[in-house]
């Protein structure tokens, strides 16, 4: 089934997601944990390929586009797809993982921002709006809501805390495949887009910026930075709206 586009998922599915979820919030977890500073971002993607080959689940990231990584490494003013290389992590960083895999055939997407030591006051600032924002968004994916509803929340809410929400980068619908419709912007008024049914499953993913909300791509073609140089957070989940309200797949 599907509604402009959107595919509408059966409980069957839903219950695959829910189990992918899952598996994917045991990766991120002690990922998280594991990240010290004098790590390079190569050391943090090992460790994340290590811990997807023990839940037997498949990189949703690798390879996609030629990807070399498991796992979309952007550090400080890194805004998302930072390919994991030889840059040490050190105290006062901000590392945004972002991290996808494929458990029997479905996809499940999430991202966090982890400071490493201790950060400025500013900086935790911007990691507590970004990760309230994306919990703003979600409270938002209910049955009957228009799906920019999920955008004004966001972007309503980063801008009342002084940041700015990307535009270049968008949330999505998952599912079988990693990208799906619609497009989930950060941005945005209330009250337009399709309306929100049971059964869609959606990757909703503010990125949140101190300055300006413009970005540009280094020349490896993928690290995605600000344009200013400021830093940049990133929180993602996948979720399922259900007829009892949204439902967090990757916690
Ligand atoms: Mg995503």
């Amino acid at each position: 089934m599907s509604s402009r586009g959107i595919r509408i998922k059966s409980t069957n599915e839903v219950d695959i997601l829910r189990k992918a979820g899952k598996i994917l919030s045991s990766i991120v977890a002690p990922l998280q944990s594991s990240l010290t500073s004098g790590m390079s971002t190569k050391d943090i993607d090992l460790k994340a390929e290590e811990l997807i080959r023990r839940h037997k689940v498949v990189s949703a990231f690798k390879g996609y586009r030629g990807f070399p990584g498991v796992t979309c490494i952007s550090v400080n003013e890194g805004v998302v797809h930072g390919i994991p290389g030889p840059r040490i992590v050190k105290d006062g960083d901000i590392v945004s993982l972002d991290i996808g895999i494929i458990y029997e055939g479905y996809y499940s997407d999430t991202a966090v921002t982890v400071a490493i030591g201790n950060i400025a006051p500013e900086v935790q600032r911007l990691l507590d709006v970004t990760k309230a924002s994306l919990a703003r968004g979600i409270e938002q994916a209910r049955v009957g809501n228009r799906l920019s509803d999920i955008s004004f929340a966001v972007q309503s809410f980063v801008e009342m805390h002084g940041f700015s929400v990307v535009r270049d980068f968008v949330g999505h619908g998952i599912g079988q495949k990693l990208h799906e419709d619609p497009e989930i912007p950060n941005y945005g008024r209330a009250g337009e887009g399709p309306v929100l049914k049971e059964g869609m499953v959606f990757a909703i993913e503010p990125m949140v910026n101190m300055g300006t909300h413009r970005t540009r791509i280094l020349s490896d073609k993928w690290t995605v930075v600000t344009e200013d140089g400021k830093p940049s957070a990133h929180f993602e989940h996948t979720i399922v709206i259900t007829s009892k309200g949204p439902e967090i797949l990757t916690m």
